[in-house]
């Protein structure tokens, strides 16, 4: 891939965060882009909802990308801003599977172009529960990679009259849980997902903003914009046995956003055939 010959080989990029997701994102853009990365020191995103759940978010993940970014192009006159979003929660098809959804948007205000990437991973250790024990305490913090990963403890859940965040080694931990459960009966336990707390959380990051790359430096076969991305993917891969169309997929279709030239990639995951225990015919 060439990056050299792309709008946004060096130019200057704000990242608009407050918890040191850039450190996830400078790195893969100055490899490639060789861009120069501007961090705000004071730029507040909790303003637009926090995960701890203090503001509750209202906007969609993109459209709350999409504010974060304006307001910083405003804020700092920038041209050309990114701005993160993830949410957590079970996976969109893999039922019962906790998945970690982040979003990435870049805006780029002197070319009216904007580029989103979404990565979907279940690589998190996303979790939370009620106790009652150091025994408790102990075996969560171990199960999600404590004291790498950091800990939330608060009276229950989504109750954040008593929180206690930032809890980064063993000691701090077993001395505020001992102290809840002074206080009352059970508590609850979570894995802090703010990206500074978080490492798995940083290297999904990591993976979108690779994904945010690859995109940035495409361009349209028409126009040559930048961030020619899947529009619709369409299902339909014949099965082997019977030859009627399956779940999978049969093409992929890249569209442009800009002038709406359109390509179809058949056969993207490299099948011409689906297996007939996928197909509703022969495996019912
Ligand atoms: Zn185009
Ligand atoms: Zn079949």
């Amino acid at each position: 891939m060439n990056f050299s010959d792309s709008i946004f080989f060096q130019r200057d990029i704000l990242i608009a965060t407050s918890h040191k997701k850039e450190a996830a994102i400078a790195p893969v853009l100055r490899e490639r882009f060789q861009s120069k990365i501007i961090v705000p020191g004071g730029f507040n995103t909790d303003r637009f909802g926090t995960f701890t759940g203090e503001i509750e978010r209202i906007h969609s993940p993109l459209d709350a990308a999409r504010k974060k970014c304006a307001v910083a192009s405003k804020t700092y006159n920038a041209g050309l801003v990114i701005a993160s979003e993830g949410s957590f929660g079970p996976h969109p098809t893999l039922f019962f599977v906790p998945a970690d959804d982040e979003i990435l948007l870049l805006t780029d205000y002197e070319n009216d172009l904007e580029i989103a990437v979404r990565e979907i991973s279940t690589q998190t250790n996303f979790s939370g529960k009620e106790v009652k024990t150091a025994e408790e305490v102990k075996d969560f913090a171990q199960a999600i990679g404590f004291p790498d990963h950091k800990i939330i403890l608060r009276k229950a859940e989504r109750d954040n009259a008593h929180i206690v965040k930032d809890i980064a080694n063993w000691e701090e931990l077993l001395m505020t849980a001992e102290m809840f459960m002074n206080r009352y009966d059970s508590f609850f336990i979570e894995t802090d997902m703010r990206a500074m707390n978080n490492p798995t959380r940083m290297s999904v990051i990591t993976q979108a903003a690779k994904k945010l790359a690859g995109l940035m430096a495409s361009k349209c076969p028409g126009c040559q914009v930048p961030g020619f991305d899947v529009g619709e993917v369409v299902p339909g891969l014949p099965c082997s046995l019977c030859s009627a169309p399956t779940k999978s997929t049969l093409k992929k279709v890249y569209v442009c956003k800009k002038c709406n030239y359109s390509k179809e990639v058949y056969y993207p995951n490299k099948k011409r055939h689906e297996e007939p225990m996928f197909c509703d015919w022969c495996n019912p």
